[in-house]
């Protein structure tokens, strides 16, 4: 049992001294003192099934992880101006899951990070700053990041686009522009980013850089209809444009299928951001590119970064690859999510109330429709449920334009087991809202 200060202390001072756009999860919010695998533990000694945390990938505080990260701080941290051996054989590690194309890593410490190198990266070797972000997105708080961000450029206290940044509709199968999860709808979504391309040329402008994750996380945990991204990619290069993945979400295995989520769209983007899981909750992430990008960045100017790359985090980094590897942590995350998907989808012949069940692997949205002919978003029943999960010990959260898509994404230490203690208390939340 914890004997730090009382929750409401620690919510005074965070609201005084910690500056007021800090948020919390929850009305009467958690304390958490301890973390193993698939579970969080309160104050109280109380465990909470983690159905949101895709940071702590293999699992909260994964032994081997600790282990790694612990032995190397006790030997050296330094930076990269060094030689160490660490740096070295986590880059081959983690080059040796990427295409062959793809073949220089440049270490940072945030998503965010990850995202605003990519732009820099991208800007000196295309000459151009025009920048094409798919609607509802998010890829970072830093300044770049937030300019990328239509989530966050039109969304509350958001300024709008800037003049370099063209956001595309969102191809989203079960309410976007066009609907239905076919080749069809692939190319007219993509026929729409080729209309933004063309606006620009037509402008006297050329495209810089496409970002897209290769799941939508922010926007509705989305799977974009198969055929996307290869017609999208094609569009852009052709006009002279770089295709950057963001990876930060979705990618070390959660698809369950592949390590990469793009490779479920069977592309190779010439850029690929890292980061959440990578270091299983230590502040870590990567720019994966190729070898001609790579060359257009040294333009004179010296790239330093103080903790980039320094023997703890690649320490840390190695034990997260060997930790997927030996627990057949892809195959474990196919398995459980199919399942899961599975039960979801005989809920939803049961209750009208979940309009569209989809997902990949670890990675799954359920949509929450107050009527499945109009699709209204099923908004205040959906935050009750979140509430109801919490009053049940299962941590969940919202997602999407109207907060009204459960968004499932859980450590991959999440099992079986869980899957139907989340099934369960779904179906007494269903029932309760269906009387
Ligand atoms: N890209 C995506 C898709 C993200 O979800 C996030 C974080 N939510 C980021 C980038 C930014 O990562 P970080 O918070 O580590 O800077």
């Amino acid at each position: 049992v914890d004997s730090g200060q009382a929750k409401d202390n620690i919510i005074n001072y965070r609201k005084k001294h910690l500056g007021k756009t800090l948020s919390l999860s929850y009305e009467t919010p958690l304390k958490m003192v301890r973390g193993q695998g698939a579970y969080l533990f309160d104050e109280q000694g109380t465990p909470y099934l983690d159905m949101v945390n895709n940071v702590c990938h293999v699992g909260h505080c994964h032994p081997k992880v600790v282990a790694a990260g612990q032995q190397q701080l006790a030997k050296l941290n330094t930076n990269t101006r060094y030689l160490h051996d660490n740096i070295v054989n986590y880059a081959e590690k983690l080059l040796a899951t990427m295409p062959e194309q793809l073949s220089v890593c440049m270490l940072v410490n945030s998503g965010s990070e990850a995202n605003e190198l990519a732009f820099r990266l991208a800007r000196c070797h295309t000459k151009s700053k025009e920048l094409i972000v798919v609607d509802g997105a998010y890829h970072g708080n830093t300044n770049a990041c937030i300019e990328a961000s239509p989530y966050k450029f039109n969304g509350p206290g958001g300024e709008g686009a800037q003049p370099h940044v063209h956001t595309v509709t969102l191809p989203d199968p079960y309410r976007g522009e066009f609907l239905g999860d076919n080749p069809d709808t692939a190319i007219a979504y993509a026929d729409s980013v080729q209309k933004t391309i063309v606006q620009l040329q037509q402008s006297g402008k050329k495209v810089g850089a496409f970002i897209c994750e290769s799941l939508q996380g922010v926007a509705g945990q989305i799977i974009m209809p198969a055929g996307y991204l290869p017609a999208v990619y094609s569009h852009v290069r052709d006009a002279g444009g770089v295709c950057i993945a963001d990876e930060v979400q979705v990618g070390f295995g959660r698809v369950g299928s592949h390590m990469w989520a793009f490779e479920t769209q069977n592309v190779v983007p010439d850029i690929v951001t890292l980061g959440k899981p990578i270091g299983n909750g230590h502040p870590m992430a990567a720019v994966i590119t190729t070898q001609a990008i790579a060359d257009s960045f040294v333009t004179g100017m010296e790239y330093f970064n103080t903790f980039g790359g320094n023997p703890v985090s690649c320490a840390i980094g190695m034990a997260v690859l060997d930790v997927i590897e030996d627990e057949n942590l892809i195959a474990h995350a196919k398995k459980t999510g199919n399942y899961l998907q599975d039960k979801l989808r005989k809920l939803q012949d049961k209750y009208h109330l979940i309009g569209d069940v989809r997902g990949l692997g670890l990675f799954i949205g359920v949509e929450l429709v107050e009527d499945r002919n109009t699709k209204s978003p099923a908004t205040e029943q959906t935050s009750w449920l979140v509430e109801f999960f919490k009053q049940h010990q299962i941590l969940l959260s919202t997602e999407g334009r109207f907060y009204n898509i459960l968004k499932i994404k859980p450590p991959m230490a999440f099992n079986i087991n869980d899957a139907d203690k989340f099934i369960h208390v779904l179906e007494l939340g269903l029932k309760a809202l269906s009387q």
